[in-house]
């Protein structure tokens, strides 16, 4: 109920209601003056009457002034004060009546986890602004109040829905931040960045989640699917071509129209059991973010996202890097990340820090799934893949019962003996919620035929999982455990 003026009509009661009272009292003072003003006028125009006749009406025209003057204003005054509290009465049945739907309309969005998450500027509000679609004008506020309790009444003429329940969801909107234009319809977002430092295979992992999600996972779960806007109809067109050839190409898409630093492929996830409809923003953050520290925008989504991914690099660790560099085929030696990941992991909380302006306290509240990423390559799928999981739960089924628990362990065993034990645990303090995983995006070496992901949905069904439990309901393909279990033995 905040008091932005809007460009549209005051409620009678909040607005004309005040001038009319104003001028019915006024009025009715005003001709109450006027008779006695006449009375006094007859006592001046006795002069053509007999000395009886002069003290009669004399004596009758006083009466007169002083019955109207008494009992006039009296009559008046209590009228007066019967119109007052008549129009305050209205006028707090009317406030009420806002109040009550303007509180229902704010405990549905709010239970329903419904905000904007602009895919543009990422920041984040309640209520985006409204355009009237007679006119054009910018309703900022467009929700019960003095306006109105379900309708407002543009300055144009036009009536506007102001509640969830009545259509408001149906009218153009713009970013309150920006202006850019949303295609949002109150739904509840759902808000995953993918980081990492350059190279790390973010966009492959991003082009595969997508491609798996829309075209085999949402049809499995009868989960219908809508692109955002036409520009992220032609993001997937470019992630599906990207993945029939094995090529990543989003990083450096320099068709890029804002330039901004993080790239969002949004969708709307539509299932029965969605109310209201499910809008899935994935961030492709560039790589460039981690390394150099001069980037401009503000990633304002680590505000309110309900997940990060992690990528690192294995063959970004030096360790393994060495080991295993003979293996790599010369495309992927060229594509390794160059960039220090415990550099990475330090620029990435500050950024954290720095955008939500978190205590490290309220960041430990973000769930993060850690990704190590390539592992076709160079066998690492013998050290973290499928193949090792399998291995181990075979060799101690007693213990290693839970597949992605195993995955977890075997990727926190991986990295410290890689000596990353100082990034694992910074990892670890930061973050309560916290699961490793491995995965392969491509599949094998980049630009040599179509992508044959693995591992790339768990993370994601993980993190949806968690930041939404009628999405956990419907797609649940694999079910966690709440906390992975053998990583501090
Ligand atoms: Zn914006
Ligand atoms: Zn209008």
């Amino acid at each position: 109920m905040a008091s932005t003026p809007q460009p549209a009509k005051k409620s009678y009661f909040f607005d004309k209601g005040y001038k009319d009272l104003g001028n019915t009292i006024k009025g009715a003072w005003v001709r109450n003056w006027e008779s006695v003003k006449n009375y006094a006028d007859n006592l001046k125009d006795l002069g053509d009457k007999s000395a009886a006749g002069k003290w009669f009406f004399g004596i009758l025209n006083v009466i007169a002034i002083i019955a109207v003057f008494v009992f006039g204003s009296a009559i008046t005054a209590v009228i007066t004060v019967l119109h007052i509290v008549i129009l305050l009465l209205f006028m707090l049945l009317v406030y009420i009546g806002f109040s009550c739907i303007w509180l229902v309309d704010r405990i549905y969005l709010l239970r329903n986890k419904i905000f904007t998450a602009c895919h543009e500027c990422k920041e984040k509000s309640l209520i985006p602004t409204y355009i009237c679609p007679k006119c054009g004008a910018k309703h900022t506020n467009l929700t019960p109040g003095i306006y109105g309790i379900l309708h407002r009444t543009c300055n144009c003429g036009e009536k506007l829905p102001v509640t969830f329940f009545n259509g408001r969801k149906e009218l153009s909107a713009e970013c309150p931040h920006c202006g850019h234009a949303l295609s949002d319809r109150e739904s509840r977002p759902i808000c995953i960045p993918i980081v990492g430092g350059r190279s790390v295979g973010k966009t492959a992992f991003i082009t595969a989640f997508s491609k798996e999600f829309i075209e085999n996972i949402a049809p499995s779960k009868s989960i219908d699917i809508e692109f955002y806007n036409s520009r992220k109809e032609d993001i997937y067109r470019e992630i599906k071509q990207d993945y029939d050839t094995g090529s990543t190409r989003m990083t450096d898409r320099p068709q890029d129209v804002t330039q901004a630093s993080s790239v969002s492929f949004s969708f709307f996830a539509k299932h029965p059991t969605f109310t209201p409809e499910r809008l899935i923003h994935v961030y492709d953050i560039a790589g460039e973010v981690f390394t150099d520290n001069n980037e401009n925008e503000v990633q304002k989504q680590y505000e309110y996202c309900q997940g990060i991914v992690l990528i690192i690099d294995p063959f970004a660790i030096p360790s393994i890097r060495y080991k295993y560099e003979e293996l790599l085929e010369p495309e992927d030696v060229a594509g390794i990340g160059k960039a220090d990941i415990n550099e990475i992991i330090n620029s990435f909380l500050n950024k954290l820090r720095e955008v939500t302006g978190m205590s490290d306290n309220k960041m430990s509240n973000v769930p993060l799934a850690i990704v190590i990423s390539k592992i076709d390559s160079a066998g690492l799928d013998q050290d973290v893949g499928e193949m090792a999981v399998n291995k181990l739960m075979r060799s101690q089924p007693d213990k290693f019962t839970d597949y992605y628990d195993t995955q977890d362990y075997l990727c926190r065993k991986f990295l410290k003996e890689n000596d990353m034990s100082s990034f694992l645990s910074n990892v670890t303090i930061q973050f309560k919620v916290n699961r490793f995983f491995a995965c392969s995006a491509i599949g094998h070496t980049r630009d040599k035929g179509k992508y044959q992901p693995k591992g790339v949905l768990a993370p994601m069904q993980w993190l949806f999982g968690l930041a939404d439990n009628k999405m956990g309901q419907v797609w649940n393909d694999i079910s966690f455990s709440k906390k992975p279990t053998y990583f501090d033995e």
